[in-house]
């Protein structure tokens, strides 16, 4: 599981995120949902490992992460901008993920094709992110962090530059992977009915403050305050 504890963030001495305590249980998918400039993506990076904390404690299982680098902790990042290598078919794509883990060129072979096959590409393996649509590349960015089999996946709107027909159709395959994997997803969106389709907690937060978590249901049909409730669309 990932505990934030007290965790702030500020940059040249303004607060950003004001001091999260969170609990993110092993094999959930918790997404984190609030407007724009909340401070979402800033937690997320703070998870990662790409912005340090400037307050409190990060743990991944039971460890403190704090002074580890993005390297040392077992979570893969998939961010808004899936940056594909546009030289490299998507089998080396993918097989970019496994860089530096000192396996064979079969060992690798075996992990690529598998993860491949979870995400549908096995017929793609070949082909070149220009000649892909963009729910096919976006798999790919997904399958090459998932062929680290990550213990945390951590996603920062990662459906953001999809029609919205493609974008409903990633929700359920990523609802999907996420029961197949059984790691745990945390994944920010500024969507409120993306966050209450493919989250099972949900972190509403607002001005860098968490504003209430709870499984779906429950923050619909019992916001705490106000601004959950405007959020999320509850019935007065
Ligand atoms: P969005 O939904 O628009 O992506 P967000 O919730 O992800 O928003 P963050 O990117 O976490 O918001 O930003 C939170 C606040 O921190 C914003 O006011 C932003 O301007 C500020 N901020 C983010 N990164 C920096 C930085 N490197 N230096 C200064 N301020 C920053
Ligand atoms: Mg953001």
């Amino acid at each position: 599981r990932v505990v934030l504890e007290q965790v702030t963030k500020a940059f040249q001495n303004q607060s950003v995120v004001k001091g999260l305590d969170l609990v993110i249980p092993d094999g959930s998918f918790t997404v984190l949902v609030g407007p724009s400039g909340c401070g979402k993506s800033t937690t997320l990076r703070m998870i990662a490992g790409l912005e340090t904390v400037t307050d409190g404690k990060i743990m991944i299982g039971d460890q403190t992460v704090n002074q580890l680098p993005p390297g040392k902790r077992d979570i893969a990042m998939v961010f808004q901008n899936y940056a594909l290598y546009p030289t490299m078919n998507v089998y080396d794509n993918i097989a970019y993920g496994l860089r530096n883990r000192g396996i064979s060129k079969k060992e690798c072979q075996v992990l690529v094709e598998e993860i491949a096959e979870i995400v549908g590409l096995t017929d793609y393996l070949k082909r070149k992110p220009s000649q892909l649509s963009g729910g096919q590349r976006q798999r790919v960015a997904l399958a090459r962090a998932m062929v680290k089999k990550p213990k945390v996946f951590l996603m920062d709107e990662p459906l953001s530059n999809l029609d919205a027909k493609l974008r409903n159709q990633m929700r359920v395959e990523l609802t999907s992977l996420h029961k197949q994997l059984g790691s745990t997803f945390i994944y920010v969106t500024h969507d409120q009915v993306e966050a209450m389709t493919m989250g099972d907690q949900i972190v509403v937060m607002n001005d860098g403050h968490i504003m209430q978590v709870a499984a779906p249901m429950n923050l619909y049909q019992e916001p705490e305050n106000l601004f959950v409730a405007q959020f999320i669309g509850s019935p007065p």
